[in-house]
């Protein structure tokens, strides 16, 4: 598991090549900037607890903006991904916190692939870690497509019963 502190990850590259790179703890990746701004355009054009729609998925979808550190969205943003657009989160039931709160994974797609370090999955909210694993549904296979894994914590804040 990695829990990065601010400033802990770092960008290599230039303006010229296109390609950059990104290291988070040990991991390392190689991405596309621009290829996935165009997936987000084209493709991955709704968030997928919007699209899911079941209860879970609902409870995390009006909190979305409030559960991800500041320095999460700056990654992503700095991958190219647009942060409104998780591609799925799943729960993992609570947290054990009152009032009631959930334990949700999720990922976030972006046109690259690990270069370097292990492929792993975070533990603990809130932490991330890049991954090679993950549902593709029916995703272009044009590009090569990695994750951001991150386990994040949300309120249940639906008038629905939790079960
Ligand atoms: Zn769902």
């Amino acid at each position: 598991m990695i829990r990065p502190e601010p400033g802990q990850y770092y960008i290599a590259g230039t303006m010229r090549d296109m390609e950059t790179s990104i290291s988070l703890g040990d991991q390392q990746v190689r991405f596309d900037r621009d290829a996935t701004m165009a997936l987000y355009r084209s493709t991955i054009t709704e968030p997928g607890s919007d699209s899911c729609g079941c209860t879970y998925c609902k409870n995390f979808a009006r909190q979305r903006q409030g559960v991800y550190s500041d320095e999460f969205k700056l990654l992503l943003d700095r991958l190219g991904i647009d942060h409104h657009k998780e591609w799925e989160v799943f729960e993992l039931g609570p947290s054990g916190a009152e009032p009631l709160t959930i334990k949700y994974g999720g990922w976030f797609l972006f046109c690259g692939e690990l270069t370097k370090g292990p492929d792993t999955h975070p533990e603990a909210p809130f932490s991330f870690c890049f991954t090679t694993s993950f549902p593709t549904g029916t995703l272009p296979q044009h590009h090569p497509l990695c994750a951001i894994e991150f386990i994040a914590e949300a309120r249940w804040i639906l008038p629905e019963q939790y079960e």
